[in-house]
């Protein structure tokens, strides 16, 4: 491999103007590069990444240079390109952190009384200023109350308030921000253009959310992205490069409070174990994720107070329409207490799984916020003119059947002689079984229920196909995870060995969605397992969120609770709703 040089090293900006997101601060610099009010000591305060370094370097040449251009220095006339590739000894940069001893100050200070002897003018860059001893800030603080000729000090601290204020007072401030989303995406696209990447524009999204204000944490993952997928970025190479999720489990864990679907929170939280990441990371996150709806929920244009892009936006705005203002600040309340309560948890994860499908649930939670979400609730089914007695009469007529387990003998029904291909196969074995397989994987591996139980099948000429809803990204990706455990259970159930494949409903046309069904239409069904084979090379499951699981794992059977809204309506019926004071 060729000499290697670090992107963000590489990409280090030369001149004030390719400073990303700290204008404030350059543009200042420039003035007084360019009027000569030089100060003799600069402070630079900020969180990593912010450009300190960056910046002190710039100045320290744009000081000396011969040909500075709009007080940026030219980088090509000698002092500049001495100072550059260090033949020129007057830029010292210390790292307090490693120079931290009142000795190595005092050589500093000795040194400066000495004039330059090539540039105009010393520069000391001090890094990590906050590190050094009491004995050395006292030294420090004597070379700036009389600063020798011609010798600047620019100090760096990502923690200012360490630094004494008598040194503190003697120097110009200025205060590095945190680099917007924004201005991380734009320069990484100017250096993914110059070399040669190609990224896509959801990938861009989430390194800059990665990078998190930093500039060189940004910079520091694209290259790990690129040395782990190559030089063509999505979001997907991107995260699988390194290991994370991005934000779609913030989305997805909204999405299924919202529909008061349980086992995908469930499912969600799972994954998210499973991946070995920090649950409270990912509380507080969600946390954050509820305020940035309520910030699109509260005002028309969320883009002035949200620290995100485009695209991201669009989703944030259409998740927020979906919901409620008070369903979000509820949430909001609840994960913030819910993250107190945690901390002397010893299972933190049972808190958050309870405080979250509480969420999904107002009528388990008796607080203010909850009583206004239902009032909410009650409010827009009057207002749609909805009578309760009516709508609770239909649901049950149409939902009863569906939720109700079928008859073995009409659920277990395999059609014999549509075709060759659906005589007895090991899959159609496996969708026969498939209830008892999802019971058995249940038993064995608890974590995967979310995923198996009650979930419709399907099946192709390799194996079976477990069908999901587009609202169960999360359930898709747990059993995709599990295949092998899932797969091992349909082995010891029908002994012969198939793959588990998973699909979403809406990838499948609806007349071949169910298997069961397929088997008692004769003339259609043959055509239409054709149709699946050709086009079927992935597995589905479907659950109804409607329902909620509950697994006792030492009981023979499972149980399945039916939670309606019926439940709700009687509950909220029969409740006495106080006065809105
Ligand atoms: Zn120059």
């Amino acid at each position: 491999m060729v000499a290697y040089q670090a992107i963000y090293r590489k990409w280090r900006p030369a001149v004030f103007e390719d400073v990303v997101g700290q204008e404030h601060i350059t543009k200042t610099l420039q003035n007084q590069l360019e009027t000569g009010k030089i100060s003799h000591a600069y402070l630079f305060c900020g969180t990593r990444g912010t450009g300190k370094t960056t910046v002190a370097k710039i100045l320290a040449r744009a000081i000396n240079c011969q040909n500075p251009k709009n007080g940026s220095p030219c980088n090509e006339c000698s002092t500049c390109r001495g100072i550059l590739d260090g033949s020129i000894m007057d830029v010292f940069e210390i790292d307090a952190a490693s120079n931290n001893g009142v000795d190595n100050v005092r050589e500093i200070i000795e040194d400066a009384r000495y004039v330059a002897t090539e540039a105009k003018c010393r520069v000391y860059i001090i890094d990590e200023v906050h590190m050094l001893s009491q004995g050395a800030f006292n030294a420090l603080l004597k070379t700036l109350e009389e600063p020798p000729e011609n010798t600047i000090f620019i100090l760096a601290t990502t923690e200012a308030h360490k630094v004494p204020q008598t040194i503190l007072s003697r120097c110009q401030r200025f205060d590095f921000k945190r680099i917007k989303t924004g201005d991380i995406i734009r320069r990484m696209r100017e250096i993914a253009m110059g070399e040669g990447l190609s990224v896509t524009d959801d990938a861009y999204s989430l390194l800059a959310q990665l990078a998190d204000g930093s500039m060189r944490d940004g910079l520091t993952i694209l290259e790990r992205c690129v040395s782990e997928s190559g030089t063509s970025l999505t979001y997907e190479s991107v995260s699988a490069a390194l290991g994370i999720a991005g934000n779609a489990p913030l989305f997805a864990m909204a999405e299924a409070v919202n529909s008061g679907n349980g086992a995908e929170i469930f499912a969600i939280i799972e994954n998210l174990m499973s991946d070995g990441r920090d649950l409270n990371n990912f509380i507080d996150n969600l946390t954050e994720h509820y305020r940035n709806l309520l910030i699109c929920k509260i005002t028309e244009k969320p883009e002035a107070l949200l620290d995100r892009e485009g695209e991201e936006i669009i989703k944030l705005k259409a998740q927020a329409e979906r919901t409620s203002f008070e369903k979000l600040s509820n949430a909001v309340m609840a994960l913030s207490a819910a993250k107190n309560d945690a901390k002397w948890a010893k299972e933190p994860r049972i808190i958050y799984e309870l405080c979250l499908i509480k969420l999904t649930r107002p009528e388990f939670d008796n607080s203010y916020n909850a009583l206004l979400d239902r009032i909410k609730t009650l409010e827009e089914k009057i207002e749609k003119g909805i009578k309760v007695e009516v709508a609770k009469e239909e649901k049950k007529e149409d939902k009863k059947p569906e939720i109700k387990p079928k008859q073995p003998s009409a659920r277990l029904f395999v059609p014999v002689d549509i075709n060759e291909l659906t005589q007895e196969t090991p899959c159609v074995a496996a969708a026969r079984a498939w209830e008892k397989i999802a019971r058995q994987i249940s038993r064995k591996y608890a974590f995967i229920s979310a995923a198996v139980l009650g979930r419709k099948v399907t099946i192709d000429k390799e194996g079976i196909i477990l069908i999901f809803e587009k609202d169960e990204v999360m359930s898709k990706e747990l059993a995709n995870k599990h295949r092998a455990e899932i797969e091992s259970v349909i082995a010891q159930t029908i002994g012969t060995s198939i793959v588990a494949k998973t699909a979403f409903f809406e990838d499948i046309e609806e007349n071949i969605i169910d298997f069961w069904k397929i088997g008692s239409q004769k003339s259609e069904s043959e055509t239409t397992i054709q149709n699946l084979d050709e086009r079927f090379p992935e597995i589905v499951e479907n659950i109804d969120s409607s329902e909620f699981i509950s697994y006792e794992p030492e009981k023979d059977d499972f149980e399945q609770v039916e939670i309606d809204d019926d439940e709700n309506e009687e509950f909220l019926e029969e409740d006495e709703i106080p006065d809105e004071e």
